[in-house]
């Protein structure tokens, strides 16, 4: 199988770095083909602007989604973001790797999704009638494929709980695992979370090195998160809300799982 790990670390001895040099050499064992986009080793440019395209469309001022779908359906992207799209799509399993920073990815990784994921690629894909919306949430042009979240937080697993006072993790990720892993098409299997780094010595790093072994080797087979199709029937079109009878007790985050 073929995966793409996509990395965000500044510091190659970081926890992070360990861990991917890790997973890499594990995969590798296991006879997979991996690539890695370090971002901040291929100084990354994090910021999308009107400089993503090579030929801008002439108009007075710049349109991100506008823009966006023109360079992607004339070619005119710039090299980084092929390349990155390139990888994508060889990818049978994509893994975003990342320190969690302010609730959410390093802005580095956030901007490597922002640019690489292109208006006829990540959105914008699909008709709209009054039985879809779109191919997206359960289909997308990354049907088919799997994605792994994994992170480290400073936090500690009780902080993220149910009742914790950062919220729960499953929430925390929810804009990620959900919306942009989800959206456009991937298979989503739970994450794998190393929670209060600070206390990871030579002792409990084995642990946490064994167990992300373990769910690398079990990256085929791992059932991914349940979320809720959209064009399945469970939501009405357009409005795009959860139909009354399906779990009527929950809202937020937690109603998109079945
Ligand atoms: C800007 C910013 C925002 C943040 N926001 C949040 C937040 O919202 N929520 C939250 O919970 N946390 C937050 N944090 C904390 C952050 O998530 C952690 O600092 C980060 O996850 C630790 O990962 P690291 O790779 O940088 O670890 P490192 O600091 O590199 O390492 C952590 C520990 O692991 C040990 N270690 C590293 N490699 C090995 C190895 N090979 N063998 C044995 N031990 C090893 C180190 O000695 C160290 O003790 C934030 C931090 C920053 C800088």
């Amino acid at each position: 199988m073929k995966v793409l790990l996509v990395y965000a670390h500044p510091e190659p001895k970081s926890l992070n770095g360990s861990l991917k040099d890790f997973a890499v050499k594990r995969l590798q064992g296991a006879g997979h083909v991996v690539q890695v986009s370090d971002l901040y080793a291929m100084q990354w440019k994090a910021s999308l602007d009107a400089h993503d395209s090579i030929e801008r469309q002439a108009s007075e001022r710049f349109y991100p989604s506008r823009e966006s779908k023109h360079a992607f359906e004339n070619g005119l992207q710039s090299a980084d973001i092929v390349r990155e799209q390139e990888k994508l799509m060889w990818a049978d399993a994509v893994i975003l790797q990342f320190p969690l920073w302010w609730f959410s990815m390093p802005a580095i990784l956030k901007g490597w999704v922002e640019r690489v994921y292109a208006y006829g690629l990540a959105y914008g894909v699909g008709e709209h009638s009054d039985a879809r919306w779109g191919e997206r949430y359960g289909e997308g042009k990354f049907a088919g494929k799997r994605a792994m979240l994994v992170v480290t937080t400073g936090g500690w697993e009780s902080h993220y709980s149910a009742r914790g006072i950062n919220g729960p993790m499953d929430d925390v990720l929810f804009p990620i695992q959900h919306g942009v892993l989800y959206y456009p098409g991937f298979d989503v299997l739970p994450p794998f979370v190393v929670y209060r780094t600070s206390r990871i010595d030579e002792a409990n790093y084995a642990a946490v090195r064994d167990a992300l072994g373990k769910r690398l080797d079990d990256l085929w087979t791992t059932q991914p998160i349940p979320f809720r199709q959209q064009n399945g029937g469970a939501y009405a079109i357009p409005e795009l809300t959860l139909r009354d009878d399906l779990a009527p007790e929950r809202v937020g985050f937690a109603a998109h799982v079945e």
